[in-house]
Order: structure tokens, then C-alpha cells, then sequence
């Protein structure tokens, strides 16, 4: 019975029998320090129970006044031998009063903590109320309508709160709003009382959620509500152009619920929030965010063009599935703490992909999984400032560092080679005895991975260990041995930090010899799994499973095979894995930037399949402006336009015309070429009359202005002309400066960002930073590096999560010189101390920086020359 005891207990409560155990006071540093301290989480989840808050906050009519707001917490507590922490991470005198059981106490601010001594409280029930002005830090206020955004840990930036994922409650909300608001929170409104000066919205309680999940948006929306088969939805948005709701809200809501239904069968649960609804707002900071009963969206993640590539509409059906998602996983089972955040991400992932596949009938599943995943996962885990997907985590404020391309990727590859060893029977049956077993409360990897090992009898511990609790990935090579009597084909696996690592997979491998194809399972770095073939090999591919996962370094003789012949091979998705192992082989210098462009351009003119069609042409703008050398990319760029051009005027449809324009407006180069984005600005369409929206003219305006057209100024005029909508012309004016061929204004732009007030609206400052840090202007805006990576610390404490490293990324994606390189190595150099997460972060986003040194087959080449 020991076994089952400790079995169950989690090792937060093993880790806090032993702090308690023990005699020694708490760590009071560790316990009172800025943000939410593990330790801080531990004790306050063990001693705290039942909790509710009231709370109501006056909503003003301009967002330089102040919000007003006040709060009751109820909660039972057992345990005064600490005194109680409520967060509250606001300046001192937001804090207005403090009564704790009806005695009024100081209202006292101290490390972002409201501090109540032991003496105060009872070990039952009891009650805080506080009256406090709510900071503006997450809730995202502008002239007509503000929204929150408390995850990770923003919650008690705007109100007092015990601000970890751990504690969940039930929440009273009240809003006094102006007239002609409308507002959304968790839960349905219960009662609207209108005087005249104000409206008050009062929302029925909500089940038992955690902080971060708590929201409301209030301002000028239009609501849309319909009921299909049973189930009522709810949408705000604040779309003022012609068409874009008429053409979108029914798949909207259609999509919504489907993907409801298909959650519902799947996890045996039905839809446990009071209500279903989302709001759409513009230049949201993420696509989404899983609010459960109010789902935020970024409205042009939803809101499509009229006609929309197939990419958009696969994107939005997989992203509405993917917050539906986690109304069960994250909403009703929540991560105990956030160091597991990716798993939340992970089955939203992993569920999106299934509930979307049969709505899409006739799209490759499989390739899609694969280029959507693989290529951003490497771009991480290949570099030297990788993380596991679990990470550890002291202290709620660096939360934020956890998410990034290894949870969004990485975790559902991993995710996918698990249901390969459980089934995916057993995986559903787990899956609904986790949900059953948790629901409303929190659970941990390590509680799912019991409970997987118990239903699939499968032992999961060291596979867990090696993918989920390691960086990195495998190099992957191949060893040929043998003579005319036979060829024995091996893979070497090789640890890329030098140690002896092991990541267990089986690989599937393919062998072409002169006279046959040869398929086998191997294990990589397996003395006895080999492949014989009697004759010499003339390519190998070491997995065309499109499962396997690590770096794939071909041979010489392999590469030149794949390259002249990549398009005969019929099966796409072999031709994704290929192709996005041809690119890791150009990363590390296997194969020369010309090789693969010349290779990519051909596939481009041949290739049937759409998926890898718009692949291939993002990797053609890729290697064009970032792996060419300046003369050879002037050398291609005739053909490069042409050859784009004429699939423009040639295609067969409008999103697939859309795609080649998409080519063109990047590669365009010569004088021609940005005389024909000229002319096509003008005439605001494509060939064939395909109509041209409003974004993609503001594009094409800011790209002629970019690529230096000598009627630039005129242009960008004309063109703010043509903004219909606030919001739309105000991200225009912002990002305009970021092209400006003139130095001082761009000067002037990058100094404004010093202020986190011009870097509010996140999406505007890294779309102008992509501008700015383009590779045409990258002579001139390498000064700008040295501040940026100085502004990233501040970055990280002032924005949104995927801020910081969106931020570096957009800084140093397109600079290729050994200058940028001395200045990001001086600054790491001359930091020693930097905090780990943002070091990671940079290491992540300077990688091709540091990987200028590799040649070719040891020959003195240097196959990724400066651009510059
Ligand atoms: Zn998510």
C-alpha cells in the first residue's frame, strides 16, 4: 500500500511534507521575493482552499483615467504559520485599503505582495476585502474598448490575487462600463442595469478557474449571437470592413462547434463551462488565447480575405480547435505549475490536428503535420540555445521564457511518438481517465504518465526522460562499409553537446542502388542494425517515415542524387522530409546555398503538391535573402521575377495566384521587377482581376518604400489614404518609419521603441523591426543591435510573453555579417550574468550567426557568405 500512497501524491506534496517535516523556517527571502517563488506556491497551495473572489472595476470613457476597483477574497485557510501573501504587483499607492475579518489593517505594498500577518486570519474561513486602483499594465487599454491578458502571471498586476495556476476560484465579476460598451467575461451576464451615465454588467459565478484563464473585454464591439443544434455562441468583434464578417462569421461558429462535438466524444466530457464565446481583436498579441468562455482572438487570424489560401483556412480551422482544446485541457484540468505549461499546449496541438484532418479530406495530413512542425522545431532545437521541453521554473515571473518553438513543435512530434509506443487506443483511454480524475483541479506530466504506463502496460519513464527533459537532437549520419560482395549501410548517432545521449527512436530507412530500392527499421547508433544491399548505394535517406526527429546529415553522393531528383519521387510526403533535411544539410554546410537554391527553384516550377508548393517558395525567398551572397542573389533576381511573374499571370486559381504574388513582391529585385509591383499597387489588382485587400496593399506600399522606389513618398501617401478603419491606419503610421530610406528617421523610429509605451502594440513594432532589420538595410541598422539586446531585459518585464524572443528574432533574422556576430558574442561576453532564459533566447535567435565558419567537404569554401 506504501507504493500507491506515494504514487498519488505529487511531488509539489512530497516536496512540502518535507518543507513542513522539517523544523527549519521557511526560506523567508525565497518566500517573500518579487513574483510567485515556487516556494511561495508550494505553501500557499497546501494551506489554501475554497476560493472566491468578488470583484467589480469601473470602467472609465478614455483610457487615461483611472480604473477603480474593489475585491472581496473569500477563502478557508489551514494553516497561520506563515503569514499570507496576496499578490498584488502594483505601485504602492494603488493599494487604497486593506480590511482583513472586518479589522482594518495598513495598506501596504511590499515586493508586489499585500503581506497579512498570522495574527490577522483564522485557520477557517476568511475574508479580504481591498479597495485599489487596477494597473494597466495587462489590460490592454485603448481609446474605445481594453481587454486582459493575465497569463501567465499578469493577473495581479490589475487586481490583489493569489496569482498561481494551483489555486482556482470562483469568480463574481462586476462591471460598470460606459455607454454604447458592450462586455464579455467567463461566464454569462446575469444582470444589466443602465442609468444613463453608466451600465452595470454583473456575470453569474464561474466554476473554479485559475487567474490566468480569468478575463473580460469591454468596449465598442458589435455582438453576433447564434444558436446552432442546441449550443448558444457569443461573438464580439469590432470588423468595420465590407464583406469580412459577411463572409466569415458562419464558418466561424461553424468550426466552434464542431470542434466542440468532436471534444466531447473524444474525452467522454461534456462542454463544462456555462457558455461558449469569443472576442475578436485586433493586433491581439497571440492568435489566441483559451479563456474558457470567452476566447480571445487575434481578428485576422479569423477574419479572412476574400479569397483565402488554402494555408489561412487549414490556420484558422486548426487554431479554433486548438483553444476549443483547451476548454478540457488547460481550462478543466490545469498544470499544476507553469514548468508543465507545454502540456496544455501540447494536447491543444495534438487535438487541433486530429479534430481539423476530417474537415480537410484532401490535404496530406501527414506532410502537414510534418511542415508544420518539423522545421520550426529544428530552428530551435538545433541550436546552442535549446531547452526540454519540461523546464524548470523557480519563480511565476519568468514564466513567460517557457513558451517558444520547442513546446509549440517539438512537444506534439514527441506527443506523436508516444501514441506510436501506447497506441492510440490506450492514449484515449488515458487521456479520459487524466481528465476524469483532475477535472477542476490541476495535474502534472508525471501524474498522465502513470496513468499511460498503467493503461498501456508500456514501461515510459527513460523515453520520457530523453525527449521531454533534454534539449537538443540527435546529428544522424551514415556509415557505408563494404565491397562488390555487398554494401552494410549503419547510422551513427552523435550527441551534438559532445556527451553520450541516446534518444530512442526507429527510424525507417531507404537504401537506392542502381537496380533496386531497399526499405528497413534501424536504430540509430545501433552497432546491430544495418541495412545490406548488394551493389553500391547511390543515395541513402536515413528515415522516410516523416516520424523521425534529429539532424539528417546526408553524404555527398546522397545529396546529389536528392537534388537532381527530388521531383520523380512520387509520394509527398518523402519529398517534405527530404526537402527539410536538404535544408538542416545547408544549415550545417552539407550543401551550398547556390545547390539548394538552383534545386528549390526547379522543384518550384514542377511541384503538384500545394502544401510543399508554398513551402518551397518560403524556403526560395529564405535562401535568396539569407543564404546567397549579395552578387549571386543579383545574379538570380531576373530569373527569380520572371519565372514568379509568369506563375502569377498563369495560375489557375486566386489563392494559388495570391501564393506566387506573395513569391514575386519578395524577390523582386531588379528595376523591372519593382516597376511591376508599382504598376500592380496602382491598379490595386493581380492579372485576371483578382482584387488585391487592403493589407496586401499596405504591404506592397511599405515593400516598394523598402525596396527604395523612387516614388516611395507619393506612394505612402496615397496609400494612407486608402486605410478604411482606426486601427488599421494607426499600425500603418506606426510601421511606415521603419522603411523610410532616410537614416535619421529610422533613427528616430528605433529611439521611440525605448519608451514601452510606443511598444504596446507587439505585432506593429516586429512587423516594423522586420522592415528594418531587412536584409537591404542591414548595413545600416546594425547600430541598432547593441541597444536592442541592452533593451531585452526590460522587453522581458514589460511585454507579452513571446515578446523577448519575437523581439531578438526580428532584430537579428536578417543580418549576416561578422560585425553582428562580434556584437551579439561581446554582449553575452560582457554579460556573464545575464539571465539564462534571455541568454537562451539570443543563443536561439544568433544562431546563424555562429555558423558562419563551416566548409564544405573540408574544402576552404565558405558556403554562407555575408549578404552584406
Ligand atoms: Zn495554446
Amino acid at each position: 500500500m506504501m507504493k500507491s500512497l506515494l504514487h498519488y501524491l505529487s511531488p509539489f506534496t512530497l516536496f512540502l511534507l518535507v518543507v513542513l517535516a522539517s523544523c527549519r523556517p521557511i526560506d523567508e527571502n525565497k518566500y517573500l521575493e518579487e513574483g510567485v517563488s515556487k516556494l511561495l506556491a508550494t505553501y500557499r497551495n497546501a494551506t489554501i482552499r475554497d476560493v472566491s473572489y468578488r470583484l467589480s472595476f469601473n470602467i472609465p470613457d478614455t483610457k487615461e483615467k483611472p480604473i477603480s476597483g474593489h475585491s472581496i477574497i473569500e477563502f478557508t485557510l489551514d494553516s497561520r504559520r506563515e503569514p499570507l501573501l496576496i499578490d498584488f504587483r502594483a505601485p504602492e499607492d494603488h493599494l487604497e485599503s486593506l480590511t482583513v475579518n472586518g479589522q482594518t489593517l495598513p495598506a501596504e505594498i511590499i515586493n508586489g505582495h499585500i503581506v497579512i500577518p498570522g495574527k490577522h486570519l483564522r485557520r477557517s474561513y476568511n475574508r479580504v476585502e481591498t479597495e485599489f486602483r487596477a494597473g494597466d499594465m495587462s489590460l490592454n487599454r485603448n481609446d474605445d474598448y481594453l481587454y486582459t491578458l493575465f497569463v501567465p502571471d499578469r493577473a495581479s498586476t490589475a487586481f490583489p490575487c493569489f496569482d498561481q495556476p494551483d489555486i482556482k476560484a470562483r469568480y463574481h465579476l462586476t462591471l460598470d462600463i460606459p455607454p454604447g460598451y458592450r462586455a464579455m467575461s467567463n461566464s454569462p451576464a446575469s444582470d444589466i442595469d443602465s442609468t444613463g451615465s453608466s451600465i452595470r454588467i454583473r456575470f453569474s459565478e464561474t466554476k473554479p478557474i485559475s487567474t490566468y484563464l480569468f478575463a473580460f473585454a469591454a468596449g465598442r464591439f458589435d455582438l453576433i449571437e447564434k444558436e446552432i443544434d442546441g449550443v448558444k455562441m457569443e461573438m464580439l468583434h469590432r470588423e468595420t470592413r465590407k464583406g469580412y464578417i459577411e463572409n466569415n462569421a458562419e464558418e466561424i461558429f461553424r468550426l466552434h462547434l464542431s470542434s466542440l462535438r468532436w471534444l466531447e466524444k473524444y474525452t467522454d466530457i461534456r462542454y463544462p463551462f456555462e457558455k461558449f464565446g469569443f472576442v475578436l481583436i485586433p493586433s491581439f498579441q497571440y492568435s489566441g488565447m483559451e479563456h474558457p468562455g470567452s476566447i480571445f482572438y487575434r481578428a485576422s487570424s479569423l477574419l479572412l480575405e476574400a479569397s483565402p489560401t488554402l494555408n489561412e483556412r487549414l490556420s484558422r480551422a486548426s487554431l479554433i480547435a486548438h483553444e476549443t482544446s483547451h476548454l478540457w485541457f488547460g481550462d478543466l484540468v490545469t498544470m499544476r505549475w507553469f514548468d508543465d505549461v507545454w502540456l496544455k499546449e501540447v494536447f491543444a496541438g495534438y487535438m487541433a490536428d486530429k479534430i481539423v484532418n476530417p474537415d480537410f479530406p484532401d490535404i496530406n495530413h501527414d506532410l502537414r503535420f510534418f511542415l508544420s512542425r518539423y522545421p520550426a522545431a529544428y530552428s530551435v532545437d538545433r541550436t546552442r540555445g535549446s531547452n526540454p521541453v519540461i523546464q524548470q521554473l523557480d519563480n511565476m515571473k519568468d514564466a513567460g521564457s517557457l513558451y517558444g518553438a520547442i513546446i509549440y513543435n517539438k512537444a506534439p512530434i514527441v506527443m506523436r511518438l508516444l501514441e506510436q509506443i501506447t497506441g492510440e487506443d490506450a492514449l484515449q483511454q488515458g487521456i479520459q481517465v487524466y481528465l476524469k480524475t483532475y477535472s477542476w483541479s490541476n495535474a502534472s506530466w508525471d501524474d498522465l504518465i502513470t496513468i499511460l504506463a498503467e493503461v498501456s502496460f508500456k514501461p515510459l519513464e527513460e523515453w520520457s526522460r530523453m525527449w521531454m527533459r533534454e534539449a537538443g537532437m540527435p546529428v544522424i549520419m551514415t556509415e557505408v562499409t563494404g565491397d562488390s560482395a555487398g554494401y552494410m549501410i549503419r547510422f551513427s548517432e552523435k550527441d551534438p553537446e559532445g556527451g553520450v545521449r541516446h534518444w530512442p527512436q526507429t527510424l525507417k530507412a531507404m537504401v537506392i542502388t542502381p537496380n533496386d530500392t531497399v526499405t528497413g527499421e534501424i536504430i540509430a547508433g545501433d552497432r546491430n542494425s544495418y541495412i545490406t544491399v548488394p551493389e553500391m548505394p547511390l543515395c541513402i535517406i536515413p528515415d522516410i517515415s516523416g516520424m523521425g526527429y534529429g539532424t539528417f546529415l546526408s553524404d555527398s553522393l546522397s545529396m546529389k542524387y536528392l537534388t537532381d531528383s527530388i521531383s520523380t519521387v512520387d509520394e509527398p510526403l518523402l519529398r517534405g522530409v527530404v526537402w527539410v533535411n536538404l535544408f538542416e544539410n545547408l544549415i550545417n554546410g552539407t550543401i551550398r546555398p547556390l545547390a539548394m537554391y538552383d534545386a528549390v527553384f526547379r522543384a518550384l516550377a514542377t511541384e503538384e503538391d500545394l502544401q510543399l508548393r508554398n513551402h518551397l517558395a518560403g524556403r526560395l525567398s529564405d535562401i535568396y535573402w539569407n543564404y546567397l551572397s549579395a552578387s549571386e542573389r543579383t545574379e538570380a533576381a531576373g530569373e527569380a521575377e520572371t519565372f514568379a511573374w509568369d506563375m502569377v499571370k498563369s495560375a489557375s486559381d486566386r489563392s494559388e495566384q495570391r501564393t506566387w504574388f506573395t513569391l514575386f513582391r519578395n524577390v523582386a529585385l531588379t528595376d523591372t521587377g519593382i516597376s511591376l509591383l508599382k504598376e500592380t499597387w496602382v491598379r490595386g489588382e493581380l492579372p485576371g482581376g483578382n482584387e488585391l485587400s487592403e493589407d496586401d496593399l499596405c504591404t506592397l506600399s511599405l515593400v516598394l518604400a523598402l525596396k527604395g522606389h523612387r516614388d516611395w513618398q507619393s506612394i505612402t501617401d496615397a496609400q494612407r489614404l486608402r486605410i478604411t478603419g482606426k486601427d488599421r491606419l494607426a499600425r500603418y503610421d506606426f510601421v511606415l518609419p521603419s522603411v523610410s530610406p532616410g537614416g535619421s528617421v529610422r533613427d528616430a523610429f528605433f529611439n521611440t521603441l525605448h519608451d514601452p509605451v510606443n511598444r504596446e502594440h507587439e505585432p506593429w513594432v516586429l512587423e516594423a523591426l522586420g522592415y528594418l532589420h531587412h536584409p537591404l538595410s542591414a548595413d545600416s541598422s546594425l547600430r541598432y543591435i547593441p541597444a536592442s539586446l541592452e533593451m531585452l531585459e526590460e522587453i522581458k518585464s514589460t511585454g507579452d510573453i513571446f515578446f523577448p524572443g519575437g523581439w531578438i528574432s526580428a532584430t537579428l533574422a536578417g543580418h549576416h555579417s561578422p560585425e553582428a556576430r562580434e556584437m551579439v558574442e561581446k554582449f553575452l561576453e560582457e554579460n556573464p550574468d545575464y539571465p539564462a532564459d534571455l541568454r537562451l533566447k539570443i543563443l536561439q535567435a544568433a544562431d546563424h550567426l555562429f555558423r558562419t565558419d563551416f566548409n564544405v567537404n573540408n574544402t576552404a569554401e565558405q558556403p554562407q557568405k555575408s549578404v552584406n
